[in-house]
């Protein structure tokens, strides 16, 4: 038996709709400019653009329901709502949930601006909140409209198809370049419309067929 020096953390685990059986996490895999309408609001070229990948800690994720205290260290804290996807065993699509990319976006200009990485800007604390995980035989990724709610207002809204690149073929991508396992999650990027949250704001998202994410800032 492993003695360790002191208590390993618990597992992160996610709900699994319909089941009391949990969905447990290993890592966090993030697509940024994955839909045209976002990369153009960003200032970026869609003609050039190609998939990037970042990860976040398995640790900042935020069930749906959770309050959100402020993040520090920023004045423009952004949400992105994506389609997440959950890989389970044999690198199968074990289910899919609705997750926020939350990001402290004047750290992401600045570190932009330097050239630098930017890991604070996007792996923070609660930085990843995610609806429970709806099993794979139960929706169609290619079909079915994203949307986020910012205090009831509509402020994003696009159709899954309009990814760039498609579960499948950012999966193969990220096959090729790191170590799929299951339990691994990927944020899937986000359309147009990102925006600013505050404290006292609740953030909505959801698709079609999956369950919503709801979290409010305090
Ligand atoms: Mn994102």
């Amino acid at each position: 038996m492993i003695k360790y020096a002191f208590p390993p953390h618990d597992p992160v685990s996610l709900a699994i709709s319909g089941t009391k059986t949990r969905f447990p996490v290993r890592r966090i895999y993030c697509i940024g400019k994955n839909y045209a309408d976002h990369v153009k609001e960003m200032g970026g070229d869609v003609a050039r653009s190609e998939p990037i990948f970042f990860t976040k800690a398995a640790e900042t994720l935020v069930a749906s329901g959770e309050d959100i205290p402020f993040p520090p260290n920023t004045s423009d804290l952004h949400y992105e709502v994506e389609l997440v996807v959950a890989i389970g065993p044999h690198l199968k699509i074990f289910g899919y949930g609705v997750g926020i990319d939350l990001t402290r976006r004047d750290l992401q200009s600045a570190a932009k601006k330097k050239g630098g990485p930017w890991a604070r800007a996007k792996n923070f604390n609660r930085s990843a909140p995610c609806s429970a995980i709806t099993p794979a035989d139960r929706f169609d990724p290619s079909k079915g409209k994203i949307v986020m709610r910012k205090n009831g207002d509509l402020v994003q809204s696009a159709c899954l198809s309009h990814m760039i690149w498609g579960v499948d073929e950012i999966i193969e991508r990220l096959r090729g370049d790191m170590d799929l396992q299951p339990g691994d999650l990927i944020y899937t990027g986000t359309p147009a419309g990102v925006g600013p949250v505050r404290v006292g704001d609740e953030l909505s998202g959801g698709v079609e067929g999956l369950e919503r994410i709801t979290v409010r800032f305090i």
